[in-house]
């Protein structure tokens, strides 16, 4: 193909290639070092009501901090993580991570805060053997009410085999945990399915969002009152992430949406920020 024409063109595309190659395994390499050397952090994004403008929640967010690069973001290094499985030891981290920081906080500023902390959930940690037992150890270990942790699981990944995940949610929520379908919108669920497996929360994607305000024929905003309305029937609870205008606010209130999660409230955070919004909020 390509190769045979033997063209300048090919050349500078072999180039190109090969320099993307290369930076693609150092970063598998320092990807690979990074746990060891603990250059994860998590940082925090607070979930507000919408109807009392309380904080109820945070979701975790894993955020790299490598040692010759800025911090680098989920979209630079997950597919990697994906790839080569080190998704596995890094979700691990995470969810230890994050129940540890829960504890602290519910130490901290006492059971009157009704914090529920969300963890992401990547598809192949999904379909680890012995999450349910990794989840309750951590669990145990750090002391926290199940009630307060939350998964959530992007919409595509619930969908792909329909009977082994209900069956791993049933496992899942017999820990006492809540469970989310994270992206709703973008992954076709079947209406069938979706009263059928055993989670709590929809949180409305982004994109869906993002698309309200510049919306003519209003096509975007009557699919998310449909989710809405959806989520309602089926007594599921509902979040809009990707909020980040007052008139985002203002038309997901007035479609009943209680809960909302973006950069209009506050952008994800290291932990002492993420304190200091819990702190400056008289209102919990
Ligand atoms: P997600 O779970 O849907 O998380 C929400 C993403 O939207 C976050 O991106 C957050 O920073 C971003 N976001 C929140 N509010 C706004 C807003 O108002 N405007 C815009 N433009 N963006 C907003 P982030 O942190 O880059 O994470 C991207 C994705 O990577 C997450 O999507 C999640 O699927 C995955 N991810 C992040 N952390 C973890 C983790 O610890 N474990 C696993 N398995 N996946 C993770
Ligand atoms: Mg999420
Ligand atoms: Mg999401
Ligand atoms: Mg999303």
């Amino acid at each position: 193909q390509a190769r045979s024409q033997g063209t300048g063109s090919y050349q500078i595309f072999e180039h190109k290639m090969s320099v993307d190659g290369k930076q693609h395994l150092q970063l598998e390499t320092d990807l690979r070092r990074a746990l060891e050397r603990q250059e994860f952090v998590l940082h925090y994004q607070p979930l507000v009501s919408l109807k009392t403008g309380k904080l109820i929640g945070l979701e975790a967010l894993i955020r790299w901090q490598h040692p010759q690069k800025d911090l680098l973001f989920p979209d630079e290094f997950m597919s990697i993580a994906k790839e080569t499985g080190l998704i596995i030891p890094m979700g691990q981290w995470v969810i230890r991570e994050a129940c540890h920081q829960l504890k602290r906080l519910q130490d901290q500023f006492g059971n009157n805060l009704e914090l529920i902390m969300g963890v992401n959930l990547s598809s192949r940690q999904f379909s680890q053997p012995d999450l349910v037992e990794q989840i309750q150890e951590i669990i145990l270990e750090s002391g926290i009410d199940p009630q307060n942790l939350r998964l959530e699981i992007s919409e595509s990944v619930v969908m792909k085999e329909v009977d082994e995940t209900i069956a791993l949610l049933q496992q899942l929520k017999a820990l006492n945990v809540r469970l989310s379908i994270d992206d709703f919108g973008t992954g076709f669920s079947s209406l069938s399915s979706l009263n059928r497996f055993p989670v709590d929360t929809l949180k409305i994607d982004r994109s869906f969002i993002s698309q309200m305000e510049a919306d003519g024929e209003g096509e975007n905003l009557v699919v998310v009152q449909t989710i809405i309305t959806l989520a309602h029937v089926l007594k599921l609870a509902v979040i809009a992430e990707g909020v980040e205008t007052l008139k985002q606010v203002e038309q997901l209130r007035s479609l009943g949406c209680e809960f909302a999660q973006g950069f209009y409230f506050l952008r994800p955070v290291p932990a002492d920020l993420a304190i200091a919004f819990i702190e400056s909020d008289p209102r919990w």
